[in-house]
């Protein structure tokens, strides 16, 4: 029996283990192969213990939010699999402000966007409109610095609780605007993982937070965002380029064209979709072949802002 699994059979009993974990069940683009271990720890204590205990097996591990940016490979996934998705309370606090209209928000890393929306909306919350609709978690959209609506996480952010894989002690980080971009985070390729989120946001209208966060579901609905499984827009924007990505996979004629099951979304160039059965391997190969072809055609080079993941991805 390999090491994981026995690590994963003697772990503490509370924690949801599953073996064997189809990866399609858990990614918004329905692709991907097993997860050999997939655990789904309850509260950050569990997640603390469970990350120690990987730590001193030398076992490493894969932060899984609500899947919404990923694409695993067909051959799955043979590290650990840690799905914070049942961590996901979430609280307000006064803000430390001169306005008194001002609250902070602190959320669980797996809380779901759609969740925090709701408990916005019933608790008259605002400032996360622009969000409402984003999939998966709050953690998964703090690592990407997810920008919605041109509203980036980093604009609303206060503070992160984290664990510091290195000391294997929770730290907090607080905001220091010169460590956010343009999707980008202090959180990219640290291994650390993040366990809550502090939101900056203010108490408003039910009325108003309603109307505004059906607007913005209802524009990506009306984008198509939800016709097909996918990871949402593909590559980054690049202002260098003069040209959302999009329009410039559009102008390169690859609307429409397919690779197997995966296909540039007709109506949205930087869309790539799950037509049915595609392969990771599909989205790989047509990933490379969108950006070697306006490499050809431009001279630009795309960046994905997907993340590719798993036996055959990870370097
Ligand atoms: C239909 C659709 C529309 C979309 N629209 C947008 C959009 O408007 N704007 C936008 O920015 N994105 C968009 N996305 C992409 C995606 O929803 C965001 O990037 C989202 O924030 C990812 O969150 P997640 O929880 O699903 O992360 P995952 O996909 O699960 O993970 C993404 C990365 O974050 C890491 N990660 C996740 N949680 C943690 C944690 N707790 N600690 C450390 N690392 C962690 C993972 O290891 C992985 O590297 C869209 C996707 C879809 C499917």
């Amino acid at each position: 029996m390999n090491t994981l699994r026995k690590i994963a059979e003697n772990f503490n009993k509370n924690i949801e283990i599953l073996y064997d974990e189809p990866m399609s069940k858990h990614t918004t683009f329905k692709v991907g192969g097993n997860a050999a271990v997939f655990f789904a720890p309850h509260t950050i204590e569990e997640l603390e213990q469970l990350a120690t205990c990987l730590k001193e097996n030398s076992q490493s591990f894969f932060v899984l939010g609500g899947g919404s940016n990923l694409v695993v490979s067909d051959a799955g996934i043979s590290r650990a699999v840690i799905c914070t998705q049942k961590i996901n309370h979430i609280d307000t606090t006064a803000a430390d402000s001169v306005s008194r209209d001002s609250l902070l928000l602190k959320c669980g890393s797996g809380t779901l966007m759609d969740n925090l929306a709701a408990f916005c909306e019933a608790n008259s919350i605002s400032g996360l409109e622009t969000f409402s609709g984003l999939p998966g978690t709050i953690g998964g959209a703090v690592y990407m610095n997810a920008r919605c609506y041109e509203r980036s996480i980093s604009d609303v952010l206060e503070s992160v609780l984290y664990l510091n894989t290195q000391t294997g002690k929770t730290a907090v980080y607080r905001f220091n605007e010169q460590d956010w971009a343009y999707k980008k985070s202090p959180f990219q390729n640290s291994g650390n993982i993040i366990l809550e989120a502090t939101l900056k946001c203010s108490k408003g209208s039910a009325e108003q937070i309603k109307a505004q966060n059906s607007h913005y579901v209802e524009d990506r609905k009306t984008k198509g965002h939800f016709k097909f499984p996918s990871a949402g827009s593909v590559f980054k924007n690049n202002h260098a380029f003069g040209s959302p990505s999009g329009k410039i996979i559009d102008e390169a004629g690859l609307r429409g064209f397919s690779i197997g099951g995966a296909q540039v979304a007709p109506w949205h160039g930087n869309f790539i979709i799950n037509t049915g059965n595609a392969t990771a391997k599909d989205i790989h190969d047509l990933v490379l072949y969108i950006t070697q072809a306006v490499k050809r055609k431009t001279g630009f080079e795309l960046e994905p802002e997907i993340i590719f993941t798993g036996t055959g991805f990870d370097s």
